[in-house]
């Protein structure tokens, strides 16, 4: 790299890496030069703006699916000292994986299908999604996350999904979510108007409960082979039963919250010192103006709080769905939840991960180490991992497949192949990409059939070589595989 910098590619020589990803990290690394400039100019006295601290990234760790983003390419992971960079964990703040695992075989859902599918579109998409919360509800989930969820439970225990929500169960979760599934902020900086817009206070959050566009998935599994069978009994990983995989993040919180520190970012940055390239701005989060940073640290930790609540009640949503099509009790358990964009802290250090997910080794009760969740596609399998807790790697590992087609290129895959692809899968979504005479508007329906189209299998990198990168460097090791059953796509 042009910089000098300490960046090492965790991933196999068989998974193919663009050379174009590596560009755009490239010009992701052109900050360090702008802070290089910037403290250069603090030393001849002719600005201030970290002071004393000594700004810097110092480490970068590329995970096995390292591929073109938005923004930053995903599977970077950066760590830096007194600053931290809005831009650098992308538009979907603490977007992650969910895991829960349940009791019932995943045989027995096999005459059920077509109430299922039914049951999760209704439910995911034709108003019976049911959350209300109330204004005290709302304000302990954006300020301390799914503590705050279950200290506030009892304001609606007996409306909509409440009544499937056990504070007692879920206060044993916490545990089972990175970081208890919150991040104690010291308030909602300025998110009252955004909130306010965004739902009628006393009513249904508009945005709680959604899947989100494109990648984000909530999928039934089934577990389909066990790998190390002494991890798989303690997390309650059975081979055979049904497992639900949940991929989303803070839908549009997290985009007004990163829009409005990247416009921050920008507009503090000192004059007479020429741009970082990529448009990456930095935060000082030491010095005299640390306060930019930390309300920066505040307002990700609001939208990563919600970002635990909203996968965990779309856990409840699917139970629901597959109970209420079955007619069978679901015991579930929590396995895992992990945000993988974020900026998590480190000692002293904000470790800056888009696109890559913690995997710290065994510690005290964790004899295992943390589960580590890494998807394939909605045609491939998924994988649980245990984490090890490898430094060089910065304790982390991908968190999927990695992209093989840009969003751009399937559009030029064959309609005929995507449809073959799509008839061997079951996926529910907003309409039935199968049953176009259900969809009243033509555009709508194409729209939705690209946002599929763009997620089908072939736009993945086979997961298998990814798996065995991380295995081989030692970053985490196979518990379990799972296979899709039945994909939910926003
Ligand atoms: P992200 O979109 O957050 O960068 O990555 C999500 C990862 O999830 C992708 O790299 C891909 O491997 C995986 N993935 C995307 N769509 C699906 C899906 O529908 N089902 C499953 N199991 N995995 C998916
Ligand atoms: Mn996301
Ligand atoms: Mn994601």
């Amino acid at each position: 790299n042009p910089l000098g910098l300490d960046v090492r590619l965790f991933a196999h020589p068989s998974v193919p890496v663009e050379r174009d990803a590596f560009l755009q990290l490239f010009d992701f690394l052109d900050v360090c030069r702008a802070i290089a400039d910037i403290r250069d100019a603090e030393a001849r006295g002719r600005l201030t703006f970290f002071g004393d601290a000594p700004a810097c990234i110092d480490k970068v760790v590329l995970t096995p699916d390292f591929h073109k983003g938005s923004l930053v390419p995903v599977g970077t992971v950066a760590r830096a000292q007194h600053m931290c960079i809005p831009q650098a964990i992308g538009n979907d703040v603490c977007c992650g994986m969910r895991l829960l695992v349940t009791d019932l075989p995943a045989d027995a859902l096999e005459p059920h299908w077509p109430a299922i599918q039914k049951r999760l579109r209704a439910i995911f998409f034709a108003g019976e999604r049911d959350i209300p919360m109330s204004p005290r509800q709302r304000e302990a989930v954006l300020r301390d996350g799914l503590p705050g969820l279950v200290r506030t439970a009892a304001d609606n225990a007996h409306h909509g999904i409440w009544q499937r929500f056990d504070a007692a169960i879920e206060k044993e979760n916490l545990a089972r979510a990175h970081a208890e599934g919150g991040f104690p902020t010291r308030g909602l900086f300025g998110f009252e108007r955004f909130i306010m817009s965004s739902g009628r206070v006393d009513g249904r959050d508009p945005q709680i409960g959604c899947v989100g566009g494109g990648n984000h998935f909530v999928e039934l599994q089934r577990i389909d082979a066990l790998f190390d069978g002494h991890a798989a009994r303690d997390w309650g990983v059975s081979k055979g039963c049904l497992a639900i995989m949940i991929h989303s993040g803070s839908v549009g919180l997290g985009h007004a919250v990163g829009g409005h520190f990247m416009d921050r970012a920008r507009s503090i940055f000192p004059t007479g010192i020429t741009s970082p390239k990529g448009g990456f701005f930095p935060l000082p989060t030491s010095g005299p103006r640390a306060e930019e940073g930390h309300a920066y640290l505040d307002g990700m930790g609001n939208a990563a709080n919600f970002a635990f609540a909203n996968r965990l009640f779309l856990g409840l949503m699917a139970v629901r769905a597959v109970e209420e099509a079955t007619g069978r009790t679901v015991g579930a358990k929590l396995v895992y939840d992990a945000p993988h964009n974020l900026i998590f802290r480190a000692g002293e250090s904000l470790v800056h991960r888009k696109g890559a997910t913690p995997a710290p080794g065994p510690s005290g009760a964790d004899y295992h180490g943390k589960p580590v969740i890494i998807p394939g596609s909605m045609g491939a399998a998924s994988f649980l991992l245990a984490g090890s807790g490898h430094a060089d790697a910065l304790e982390s590992a991908c968190h999927g497949a990695g992209r093989a087609l840009s969003r751009a290129k399937t559009a030029h895959v064959p309609k005929d192949v995507f449809a073959r692809e799509l008839a061997k899968l079951r996926v529910v979504g907003p309409i039935d990409p199968r049953a176009p005479h259900l969809a009243r508007r033509r555009d709508i329906l194409e729209k939705y059939e690209r946002r599929v189209m763009e997620e089908a299998p072939y736009a993945y990198k086979a997961v298998e070589p990814v798996i065995e990168s991380v295995e081989e460097a030692g970053i985490a090791r196979k518990v379990a595989r799972l296979l899709p059953l039945c994909t939910v796509k926003g």
